[in-house]
């Protein structure tokens, strides 16, 4: 399978960050991978003008899971699909602790995203106090159920396991914990939907940095990576497309 570089730019990003998207696209022009960079909503449209013709795709961070309607500030999946996206985050930790968002409302973003045809990366993740009391697992597998629909498929699913705690942190589990949970999510999708749950990317996100992306992509079960803070530049989210 076609491994993912993708980049969440979060609330960060005005016109100026355009020029850190020329470099990346003059620095990789035919990446090994695919890349993937979701900008805040007010930038998809040029982001998805200077990425045509590229491998760059273009996502937004969340949608509504109406299609239209009285929803004052929010975004529509097929609002990004107009605007140039054709992927969208959904379930990032910091909607479920910043917005109360839960496991049914992510699953119907991510039916709101697929009836327009986006492709739904859905975040998964433990806090530091479910790791320490040992019920990691158990937590993604119960976000995992909860937050990916029925239908999901190896082309319009990706799956990011994102340790609240190693997001931004500079802290990253060892490798054998991501191994560790990477596998069973792999099991959980296997034994919900199947073969083709083998398709499906699970990406690692949490502090990956242009130093430890070579060591987390060698894993198993491990198809790409979120990257937040060091996909706003250039150089360092080359650096980890590079390494995939
Ligand atoms: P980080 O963020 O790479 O800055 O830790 C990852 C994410 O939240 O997607």
């Amino acid at each position: 399978m076609q491994k993912l570089a993708a980049g969440n730019w979060k609330m960060n990003g005005t016109a100026a960050a355009l020029d850190e998207v020329r470099a990346l696209l003059a620095a990789h022009p035919a990446p090994a991978c695919e890349m993937l960079l979701c900008p805040p909503a007010t930038l998809i449209a040029r982001l998805a003008d200077l990425a045509a013709g590229s491998a760059l795709r273009i996502g937004g961070q969340d949608c509504h899971a109406a299609p239209s309607g009285a929803h004052t500030g929010d975004i529509a999946a097929a609002m990004l699909a107009d605007a140039g996206a054709s992927h969208v985050i959904l379930g990032h930790s910091e909607r479920r602790a910043d917005h109360d968002e839960t496991d049914d409302q992510v699953a119907a973003k991510t039916r709101a995203a697929w009836a327009t045809g986006l492709v739904a990366v859905v975040c998964v993740g433990e806090t530091e106090a479910e790791r320490d009391a040992g019920t990691t697992l158990a937590v993604v597998g119960r976000q995992l159920a909860g937050s990916v629909p029925d239908g999901a498929t190896a082309a319009n699913c990706v799956i990011a396991y994102e340790p609240v705690w190693a997001i931004g942190t500079g802290r990253t589990p060892t490798l054998p914990e991501i191994a560790e949970v990477h596998a069973h999510l792999r099991a959980t999708l296997t034994a919900r939907f199947g073969a083709e749950a083998g398709g499906m990317r699970l990406l690692y996100g949490g502090s990956v940095k242009p130093a430890n992306a070579a060591d987390i992509f060698a894993l198993p079960d491990v198809d790409g990576a979120l990257v937040g803070g060091a996909s706003l530049k250039a150089a360092d989210f080359g650096a980890i497309v590079a390494a995939l």
